[in-house]
């Protein structure tokens, strides 16, 4: 089959703007592609404004892209309204029908002329989908009468129960407790999982995306920064805008250069200068006195006294236990690191005056768990 007639959705090309007056122009997304297998779900992610929620609308029909080509189940959608797209939409801001209770706003897909499934199978499946959610007790509430979070739930209900040849969920439970979303991303996914149809989930938390992805895109200013299967991009991150997005805390990303010494590479700042191990130096040659940074993750950051060999000099900004494990923030000099430890590490470092708070302390970073971008582009370097 040629690619253009992939059964799942395609969307190549996608270009938009908008004007936000004074002639200004505003490129929400520049030439963005996707590709969703029948059956997989694709995760996008992106901070606020990188042009996640434009995408979704176009997709659904509800904007107009200014250049570029959706298909669905090999199908080019350009001009086919919202209504015929077959696609179950849930968007963050979505209005239930406020006349509709919980339970009919649930059912009104299912209801709609030309529904296949008859009252009684509907019922059962809206009853399933509700109970899953933890709202079938709300059933016959107004959405008047429902929190935020509840109100979100209903729409994800209304979403799942149908058949549809697209599932979109734009920022699907952002707005839910912590453990309601831990609960529920698992939950959809699983549900997601089983159906023929290809699934698109945005979300601008990079922990989530992984969590839910088959695989993830990454978008930034309205680009593509990179498509990967989550342990691709957890692994190897594209570029620094992909590694400022993703773990908890993320990647420290220290800016210096690179330096040339008797044959040595190291990553210099201000007093940090750090030998490149064999693999960086090999990625890093040629780039002598080039803006570099240097990424590194929190918990691969050891702790050393400040005199120990290879040891960068830091001092303790700041020290949160979080009774598994603990944030410490460190100062390099201008600039804050985070590195995540054991909790009897945390108490040593903090044991004395001021909760260690000021204490000099020397950081080991690991050999290969380091990751070097170019301070230019912010592109990952080849082969690290
Ligand atoms: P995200 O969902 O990733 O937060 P959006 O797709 O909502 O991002 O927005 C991408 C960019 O496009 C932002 O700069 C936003 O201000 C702009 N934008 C989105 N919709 C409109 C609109 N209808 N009119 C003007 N600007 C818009
Ligand atoms: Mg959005």
């Amino acid at each position: 089959m040629s690619a253009s007639a992939m059964p799942g959705l395609s969307a190549r090309g996608i270009s938009k703007s908008f004007a936000k007056g004074k002639g200004e122009v505003v490129a929400a997304l520049h030439e963005v592609g996707i590709e969703v297998a029948p059956g997989e779900l694709l995760a996008i992610t992106g901070p606020s404004g990188a042009g996640k929620s434009t995408l979704c609308r176009i997709l659904a029909g509800l904007e107009r892209p200014d250049a570029g080509t959706v298909t669905l189940g090999g199908r080019d959608l350009a001009g086919v309204p919202p209504q015929q797209r077959r696609v179950a939409l849930m968007f963050e801001s979505y209005a239930l029908y406020p006349h509709l209770t919980v339970r009919g706003n649930a059912l009104s897909p299912l209801l709609a002329p030309g529904g296949r499934l008859d009252p009684a199978a509907a019922n059962t499946r809206v009853d399933e989908v509700l109970e899953l959610l933890e709202i079938r007790h709300l059933g016959e509430r107004l959405p008047g009468a429902l929190s935020g979070g509840q109100k979100q739930r209903v729409a994800l209900a209304r979403m799942l129960v149908q058949t549809p040849d697209l599932y979109l969920l734009d920022e699907p439970i952002s707005h839910l407790d912590a453990k309601l979303r831990h609960k529920l991303r698992g939950e959809i996914r699983r549900r997601l999982a089983g159906q023929s149809a290809p699934s698109v989930w945005s979300t601008p938390d990079g922990m989530e995306a992984l969590s839910v992805g088959d695989r993830v895109v990454v978008i930034d200013q309205g680009r593509v920064e990179q498509v990967g299967t989550p342990e691709e991009i957890w692994q190897r991150p594209a570029s620094a805008r992909v590694a400022r997005l993703l773990g908890d805390p993320p990647m420290n990303l220290v800016e210096g250069k690179l330096r040339s010494e008797g044959g040595t590479l190291y990553f210099a700042r201000r007093d940090i200068r750090l030998a490149l191990p064999p693999v960086l130096s090999f990625a890093a040659a040629g780039m002598p006195g080039e803006d570099i940074i240097l990424g590194v993750r929190p918990a691969d950051i050891g702790f050393a006294p400040p005199d120990a060999p290879g040891a960068v000099g830091a001092e303790i900004y700041s020290n949160e236990p979080f009774g598994k494990h603990a944030i410490v923030t460190l100062d390099l000099g201008a600039l804050l690191a985070k590195a995540k430890t054991t909790m009897a590490t945390a108490s040593a470092l903090s044991e004395g005056a001021n909760e260690g708070i000021g204490r000099k302390v020397g950081l080991l970073f690991p050999h290969d768990g380091l990751t070097l971008f170019d301070g230019t582009t912010g592109r990952a370097l080849p082969g690290n």
